[in-house]
């Protein structure tokens, strides 16, 4: 795991004003990497880090030279339309330009003048995903969800037996995850409707999110080379929010036997900030295991897992409706939760993947299942949140959802807090539900 060191000192101001702020995602310690470019330019999209309210253009900085040894070539790597050259490059070459990017961007840097014309304006910029994901696997490891959801799926049996055993997950689509700012339509596909013998067609009408953090792996395994739990960790770029967006009338009806599929394909959102686990460092916090429960076979355990596992990273859910937008009143909070309820870690799911042989790439998406705490006001979805449908979720403004109508924009945030250090964040993941088509 990484350790604490000079970029994690509170007391560091950068000579970007913003990133001073104390209420910015972005000041210096956390130094978050994404891919961009100026909106409504035909340019090409490149690497960039967050700093303030601007993002550091890699591949402008690199050009201008500042950047020497080890933290050049990370630089070097993130010049293209996206990161997957850097994230194969490993925790060495991740920190060299974390340190680097530390220091040029400090109070005092001679570095200033040269990196002040690689700065571009958040608000000016628009993102791509940050990696090409060539698989996205969908873990399911919150046993608050799994408790919950299984109860409405399945009364008599909530949690199926094998669930504090093994990380349960499933294989996802690449090809439909979006990033920040996207909409799709409302899906169209089956559905048996309540006392039905017969199913019937048409566009989902229990369309859901969900509040889920997404991990990118950053060096991949060979195909027959599992990676043990320690290790993996260093295989692990770092870790953004992710929206699996849902449709719970179609999933019903197709889940059995063999999971997902039409239900959750048709988008995925991800944020477009990668929040490396080295800037995540101080907001680590034990994982454990009520006496009660199974405890981990042997390639799921270890001490270090047990002190340090888990995240504390606060999420939250939040829906603009166009009601809302046109009233720009803002929107509204449905739920607030931390990472650090899950009842797997990062490094188990890691772990897990791989413990058969399977090849992890870099670029590769893990999502951690809807992330739900342990009240029911800390539920990741609406299918949680209003019963399912039973109970609707009040918005204010004399609105209501019990799930998502057209228009509806679902915002996810996340960020840290924790005495003794900066507050960092993730920015938002936001996705907006258009018409069926
Ligand atoms: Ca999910």
């Amino acid at each position: 795991m990484r350790a604490l060191n000079e970029t994690h000192d509170r007391g560091l101001r950068s000579w970007v004003d913003s990133a001073n702020s104390g209420a910015t995602d972005f000041p210096l310690q956390n130094l978050p990497f994404g891919v961009f470019r100026r909106e409504g330019r035909n340019e090409p999209f490149r690497g960039g880090v967050a700093i303030g309210d601007q993002i550091l253009d890699l591949a402008a900085a690199h050009k201008a030279g500042v950047f020497a040894g080890e933290a050049a070539h990370g630089a070097l790597a993130c010049t293209g339309p996206t990161l997957n050259g850097f994230m194969a490059m490993g925790p060495a070459a991740w920190a060299a330009l974390r340190l680097a990017l530390s220091r040029a961007l400090r109070e005092g840097s001679p570095m200033q003048p040269k990196l002040t014309a690689c700065l571009v304006p958040q608000a000016q910029a628009e993102h791509a995903v940050p990696a090409a994901i060539g698989d996205y696997t969908d873990f399911y490891a919150s046993l608050h969800h799994a408790t919950t959801v299984g109860r409405l799926f399945r009364p008599d049996n909530p949690l199926l037996p094998n669930y504090k055993w093994v990380p349960i997950g499933y294989h996802g689509r690449a090809s439909s995850i979006g990033v920040s700012g996207q909409s799709f339509p409302r899906p169209a596909g089956q559905t048996l409707p309540r006392d039905a013998q017969t199913p019937v067609f048409g566009p989902s009408r229990r369309l859901d999110y969900e509040l889920e953090v997404g991990i990118f792996v950053g060096v991949g395994n060979e195909l027959g080379e599992r990676v043990p739990l320690d290790a993996a960790e260093a295989h692990v770029f770092g870790l953004g929010l992710l929206n699996d967006w849902s449709a719970r009338d179609i999933q019903g009806w197709e889940y059995q036997p063999l999971g997902p599929f039409l239900a959750k394909n048709f988008a995925t959102t991800v944020s477009p900030w990668i929040v490396t686990l080295e800037a995540l460092a101080p907001f680590r916090t034990e994982w454990t295991r009520p006496a009660g429960d199974p405890q981990p076979l042997p390639y799921l355990e270890s001490a270090e897992n047990r002190a340090r596992g888990a995240f504390d990273v606060q999420l939250e859910a939040w829906l603009e409706s166009a009601q809302m937008r046109a009233a720009r009143s803002g929107p509204a909070r449905l739920s607030r939760t931390s990472l650090r309820h899950a009842y797997w870690t990062v490094a188990q799911l890691v772990a897990h993947h791989t413990v058969n042989g399977c090849n992890l790439q870099p670029g590769d998406l893990l999502g951690t299942g809807t992330q739900s705490g342990p009240t029911p006001e800390e539920a990741g979805s609406l299918l949680e949140l209003s019963d399912a449908g039973k109970r609707p979720v009040e918005l204010g403004g004399g609105e209501s959802r019990t799930f998502l109508q057209d228009g509806d924009a679902v915002i996810l945030r996340g960020f840290c807090e924790k005495a003794g250090y900066a507050r960092i964040g993730f920015g938002e993941c936001r996705g907006t539900v258009r018409p069926a088509a």
